[in-house]
């Protein structure tokens, strides 16, 4: 699809590179904040799987560059905002970047050293694997992030602090919302007005994160397996403990962003310039600085020059 083509399909990607964002993503984030009000009170956040760094854009927006560009702005009360990717970004001000991997221990380590010692009011976390089209095992891949994330969570988040994750609608969704409800008081599904009908994507909001008394971060995959496994999931009854009565897990779900906006599923037709000429298409606002395709990309090259084409690309990698 060409860039003008998918201007008109994707009115979400068009108006992104008008507002300078780097990517569509942006708006789901923006469209959560709308409903859920993510950003109040936030001195410290954390943005997990952040690359190419739209979400970090709009927490660089909306905490940091308020905060200094206020009149009795002081350096020392600044917000902090920690990005983490296993890819490098390019920078955007205010925010620290960590090139690593959610799933490693010593992630939480890394967070923790730069908000020195303290907790972190948000996390976020967009992160998605390479989507294989096999639905049940992207469902999965995508929900073991999302447990790296809690992860992280338990050893960064303040109490009643907040956490939104990028989840995949299916099978194990009523698993995923008993073991987060074991963390948080309000947790909530939430399907943004940017992000597809046809998308089996959503998000998770999860409010006033409260952990069981005496919790210990070492036990939470002790307990999250007491929670339920996932071949049991579609009968979950979440009533064991902490949700009274006989009623089967009731998972609030709710579509947000403004709904008479725009529709990701529809296509619009493109503006013509202030000039009164044709419409031209924006470049993206930051193309990846190192997409895992350029290896690819150079690896096919140079085998198109032979033997010595790839001799010479493994030398100087
Ligand atoms: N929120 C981002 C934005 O607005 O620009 C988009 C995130 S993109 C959909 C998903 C990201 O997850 C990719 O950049 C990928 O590198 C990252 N990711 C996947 N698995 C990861 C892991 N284990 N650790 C860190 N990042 C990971």
């Amino acid at each position: 699809m060409g860039k003008a083509s998918r201007d008109k399909r994707d009115i979400y990607y068009r108006k992104a590179k008008e507002e300078g964002w780097r990517a569509r993503s942006a708006f789901k984030l923006l469209q959560i904040d709308e409903e859920f009000n993510i950003f109040e009170g936030v001195k410290r956040a954390v943005d997990l799987c952040a690359a190419p760094g739209s979400w970090s854009q709009v927490l660089s927006r909306n905490l940091y560059l308020p905060a200094k560009l206020a009149p009795d702005s002081k350096d020392s009360d600044l917000p902090l905002i920690v990005a983490i990717d296993l890819q490098p970004m390019a920078p955007i001000e205010g925010v620290i970047q960590v090139q690593g991997d959610i799933t490693n221990a010593r992630t939480a380590e890394v967070v923790i050293r730069h908000f020195d010692g303290g907790k972190a009011d948000l996390v976020v976390c967009d992160g998605a694997p390479d989507v294989t089209g096999l639905h049940d095992m992207d469902e999965f891949v995508q929900s073991q992030l999302i447990l790296a994330g809690l992860t992280i969570v338990t050893h960064i988040l303040k109490e009643g602090g907040k956490f939104i994750a990028k989840i995949f609608r299916g099978k194990d969704t009523s698993l995923l919302y008993c073991q987060l409800k074991l963390f948080f008081t309000e947790v909530t599904f939430a399907k943004p007005k940017s992000s597809r009908n046809s998308s089996i994507e959503a998000f998770v909001v999860c409010e006033n994160y409260s952990p069981p008394e005496g919790f210990n971060e070492k036990d939470l995959h002790r307990l999250l397996e007491k929670i339920g496994s996932p071949s049991g999931a579609d009968d979950l009854d979440c009533s064991s403990g902490w949700l009274e009565g006989p009623n089967k897990v009731y998972i609030p779900f709710l579509a947000c962003g403004d709904l008479s906006g725009y529709d990701s599923d529809r296509s619009y037709p493109l503006p013509k310039a202030a000039d009164g000429s044709t419409y031209r298409s924006l470049d993206p606002v930051q193309p990846p600085i190192a997409p895992p395709y350029k290896r690819a990309l150079e690896m096919k090259k140079a085998s198109m020059h032979g033997v010595q084409g790839l001799e010479k690309l493994s030398l100087d990698s």
